[in-house]
């Protein structure tokens, strides 16, 4: 019996996989163009430019490890979040068989594979209501290596003479982008959370994913620092894999949390250049109204 919302899962899977959005696509033109000409930075960025064109062609994954999968959904009120959630795990079954995913995921504790990308917390899934008629679900496919170099700090942390404030939300930051140089596969794109507890906390930080790369933070300091911590890793020469150059992040977006006042933790999730997000609109019967990225 055919099902629209299965089909437009997996289609909303298959062009995550295989297509970088539109606002990641231009944000890697301009680092290109920014780039000295004839540098291992330019290099590399010809390579990514390269590899990101060839597997929109063949529509197939951007990257080997096409990441943990997580959706996040937003529902009418009374939607039925169980028919979602087992129509989802089909729908990732489904892209594995068919090779949008790779069989990525597996039991942390014997380490089998079965193949499916199915299992606890996989996929995740968040649900959020909203008091539209529509549903939205948007899709991030998270690296392993760009979430191995994610960090969270407790402030004060003493030894980089980072206090409870917002100067030492900036050490903290560009600490992790100092620590991450080499490694989660450069130019980088930064989610940051300010407070909250350990676990909302970073989840905080990747829902700032979900914002456009251009846009700007209403928030007038959290805009400042956002612009500040970007200029100021542009300008550390680690550059496109840590090859050196001018292009180190490609975005910064900031949000805040309310915290206790014994704790004041900064998260940072950070995402490759393979920033695979998408999202859609759909419609009553479940099909795809609309590309939100
Ligand atoms: S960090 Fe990103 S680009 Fe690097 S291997 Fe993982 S998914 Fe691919």
């Amino acid at each position: 019996m055919p099902d629209p919302l299965l089909d437009s899962l997996i289609e909303l899977i298959r062009r995550t996989s295989a297509e970088l959005p539109d606002d990641v696509n231009a944000a890697l033109v301009r680092s290109l163009e920014s780039e000295k000409k004839g540098t291992i930075a330019e290099s590399a960025l010809k390579i990514i430019e390269r590899n990101i064109e060839l597997a929109k062609r063949k529509s197939q994954p951007i990257c080997q490890d096409t990441g943990s999968v997580v959706f996040y959904v937003q529902c009418p009120v009374g939607y039925d979040q169980i028919q979602f959630e087992e129509t989802a795990r089909e729908a990732v079954k489904q892209a594995t068989k068919r090779g949008f995913l790779r069989q990525n995921s597996v039991d942390s504790i014997t380490g089998r594979n079965d193949g499916t990308n199915l299992g606890p917390g996989a996929p995740a899934i968040h649900f959020h209501q909203h008091r539209f008629p529509q549903l939205e679900v948007c899709l991030i496919l998270k690296g392993g290596g760009c979430e191995n170099v994610g960090a969270q700090y407790s402030l004060p942390a003493e030894k980089l003479e980072a206090n409870r404030d917002l100067d030492g939300c900036r050490r903290v930051i560009l600490d992790a982008v100092l620590q991450a140089q080499g490694k989660g596969c450069g130019p980088g794109i930064l989610g940051v959370c300010i407070g909250g507890d350990r676990a909302t906390g970073y989840e905080f930080s990747k829902q700032q994913f979900l914002r456009f790369l251009g846009d700007r933070n209403p928030d007038p300091v959290l805009d400042a620092l956002e612009q500040d911590i970007l200029k100021t890793a542009n300008e550390l020469g680690i550059g496109p894999m840590g090859f050196g150059g001018r292009t180190t992040l490609l975005g910064v977006k900031i949000c805040a949390a309310n915290r206790v006042p014994a704790s004041y933790f900064v998260s940072v999730s950070y995402m490759c250049w393979a920033f695979r997000r998408q999202g859609v609109v759909m419609g009553p019967d479940s099909s795809i109204q609309r590309w939100l990225y």
